[in-house]
């Protein structure tokens, strides 16, 4: 687990290595302190799994729980939301004006923020619109203040869950073993074994070291990647046969503590330059970054 302390050593140097993330990060790295911060005083209730349940879930490979089952401590999230407001205020200037009504708006009876987290987990898109509508602001926006602003409350609850996993066999697949959402990123770990990490949950599981991660596929034919030789520590695999792409963080080519979302929001060329190949990733479009 990575301190707050060593979470800003890695954000300098970063930004001292790449000065052309220098303004995302001032804004990003402060939202993930903040998120840590935040983490240290949550309560959640805990998620509890009866054990006949879990018996079907291992028999059957199914994630332990629905993502809209993860339990939330809404006065630290609305807390949160305040301060990502305020960040968004001060360092990210496109979104700097809707920041500022949105910390006003749901302060009155117009805007609910619980509304908001509780579309977020139970995925209703419906909802989602209408809200960004009332509020004139792109719903992308509002998914990414409200999803940043329970994201604590979910890693804690997926932590509470893991203890389930312990006596799972690993299962080895491409979809998160807690809540069953699709992976945003993947890394090796010192001994080179890969690792996956949920989009929603922020959970990390082993999976094979080869093939695509999504389909399964193993083909080599269908597996590439590419790499720059500047930055040794990032891989993107890309698979021709579902057209899902993943960067990949090598842990052994980095000297500094490794904290997945400050490398996910550091490597943003990579991702454009996958798309731009035609691939997508079927984990980031669950909470698209927003600059
Ligand atoms: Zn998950
Ligand atoms: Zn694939």
């Amino acid at each position: 687990m990575i301190t707050i302390e060593q979470l800003k050593q890695s954000s300098d140097l970063i930004k001292k290595n790449r000065p052309a993330y220098q303004l995302i990060l001032d804004f990003y790295a402060r939202i993930f302190l903040a998120q840590e911060q935040s983490k240290q005083t949550i309560e959640c209730r805990p998620v509890i799994i009866e054990p006949d349940l879990l018996k079907i879930k291992q028999k059957y490979e199914m994630p332990l729980i629905d993502q809209s089952e993860f339990t939330i401590d809404n006065k630290s999230a609305e807390h949160l939301f305040n301060t990502i407001c305020d960040l968004a205020y001060e360092f990210a200037p496109k979104l700097s004006s809707n920041a500022q009504f949105l910390k006003k708006t749901a302060k009155t009876e117009s805007f609910n923020l619980e509304t908001l987290f509780s579309a977020i987990l139970n995925n209703q898109d419906s909802t989602l619109r209408d809200l960004a509508r009332l509020l004139n602001i792109p719903e992308h926006e509002l998914v990414f203040f409200g999803y940043a602003s329970i994201a604590p409350s979910l890693r804690i609850c997926s932590e509470q869950l893991e203890a389930y996993l312990i006596d799972m066999p690993d299962l080895k697949k491409g979809y998160c073993p807690v809540c069953g959402n699709h992976p945003d990123m993947a890394f090796l770990d010192k001994d080179g074994h890969r690792h996956l990490k949920c989009c929603f949950c922020a959970h990390e599981w082993l999976v094979k070291r080869m093939g695509c991660v999504f389909c399964d596929n193993n083909d080599k034919d269908y597996q590439q990647y590419f790499f720059s030789d500047e930055e040794k520590e990032y891989r993107v695999h890309l698979c021709d046969n579902c057209h899902n792409y993943i960067k990949l963080v090598d842990l052994r080519q980095i000297d500094r503590a490794f904290y997945p979302k400050l490398e996910q929001i550091t490597t943003l060329h990579l991702d454009i330059k996958a798309k731009e190949k035609g691939y997508t990733n079927a984990g980031t479009l669950a909470n698209d970054v927003s600059l």
